[in-house]
């Protein structure tokens, strides 16, 4: 029996989901290793005419799963993103399938889903994959653990592995022409017991300053008081073309809007410049900025995993750094 990499694809409001296309990326890569067919499952209703582009432009096989009909007629949200069908995969269908992998996005849905379900597969479960690594014809998966300061190498022994792959690291390229997959459709029944899905609210958050902008300076906890904040604003000033970004915890604390922040539930940038102000690195940061073309970290600890990414690399406190360079470009030009 022909085994299979099966992708879970994700959409948002009948539009496939960027993570969808690199979970294929990130499923060729294993494809040429395993010589495994690709198939991916795509949940929710209304999705045909997605489908078949998918189908078309990537050739691989496409399985629907719908609501059952009753189910779908009581239904009013026209292609949202269905994570009960999500959770309530046809695990018959999957084993038919005979899968080595079986891989999803680490999002919230796919983080959510990939541990029930490697139970129901009897499989091995590894999340947050940032790289594949291939030795002796065994493929293991690279993610980071502890705050990112240390990278974990899995090789997993079991028939099948759920994955779940962090988005922003495998590039997807231009599909090949390599004729058309098939799509069919499989009506599920979904358990609606334990909650109801209501319906997404969407983030107001205007992120087009971050994406112009040529310099990016970015502000981390390593800000300990919201003054120092000023610090960030100054350095930014420097640069025309420039703005403030910052991370996760700095926006939390509401100390910069959202629409500021840098990473896998923010903004992607790619500026020329990205000056990374007391941020450790953490893997949902980087995804978010890793495509800036010259990146300079400045943090305390020699240690950091920002300093994985950067160009160059500023072992320093940012509170005396930051004016001292300051003054020295004022004193120079
Ligand atoms: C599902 C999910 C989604 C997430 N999405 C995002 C996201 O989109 N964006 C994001 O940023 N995070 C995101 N996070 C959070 C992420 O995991 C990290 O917690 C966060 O990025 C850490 O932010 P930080 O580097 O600013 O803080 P910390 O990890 O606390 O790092 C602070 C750094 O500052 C350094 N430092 C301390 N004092 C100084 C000083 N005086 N001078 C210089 N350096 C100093 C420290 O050495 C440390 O490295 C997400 C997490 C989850 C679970």
């Amino acid at each position: 029996m022909e085994s299979h990499i099966i992708i879970i694809g994700e959409h948002a409001e009948g539009h496939i989901a960027p993570v969808t296309f690199e979970l294929i990326a990130f499923a060729q890569m294993l494809q040429k290793e395993t010589h495994a067919g690709i198939h991916l499952l795509l949940a929710g209703h209304h999705l045909g005419d997605a489908a078949t582009r998918l189908a078309e432009t990537w050739g691989i096989d496409v399985t629907l799963l719908e609501p059952d009909k009753a189910e779908m007629a009581t239904r009013t949200g026209f292609a949202a993103p269905d994570d009960l069908i999500f959770k309530n995969l046809p695990i018959d269908l999957l084993d038919r399938l005979n899968p080595i992998y079986v891989c999803a996005g680490h999002t919230p849905n796919g983080a959510d889903a990939a541990p029930a379900l490697a139970i129901s597969l009897n499989a091995a479960c590894i999340t947050g994959i940032e790289r594949v690594a291939s030795r002796n014809n065994a493929l293991s998966f690279v993610r980071s653990v502890f705050n990112d300061k240390i990278t974990a190498t899995i090789l997993p022994t079991a028939k099948t592995t759920v994955l779940t792959m962090m988005p922003g690291n495998f590039k997807t390229e231009p599909p090949r022409h390599c004729g058309s997959g098939t799509v069919s459709v499989v009506n599920v029944s979904v358990d609606k017991k334990n909650y109801a899905f209501h319906g997404f609210k969407k983030n107001s958050a205007d992120t087009s300053a971050l994406e112009n902008a040529d310099v990016i300076v970015s502000a981390g906890n390593g800000i300990k008081k919201q003054e120092d904040l000023e610090h960030i604003y100054q350095l930014s000033r420097l640069f025309p073309k420039s703005a403030v970004a910052g991370s996760r915890p700095v926006c939390d604390k509401k100390w910069l809007k959202y629409s500021q922040q840098v990473g896998v539930t923010g903004a992607t940038v790619k500026s020329k410049l990205y000056i990374a102000c007391g941020i450790s690195g953490a893997s949902q940061h980087v995804a978010g900025m890793r495509d800036s073309r010259f990146i300079v970290a400045i943090n305390t600890d020699p240690h950091a995993a920002i300093f994985n990414s950067a160009d160059v690399c500023i072992i320093e406190d940012l509170t005396t750094f930051i004016p001292r360079l300051i003054s020295t470009y004022h004193e120079t030009f």
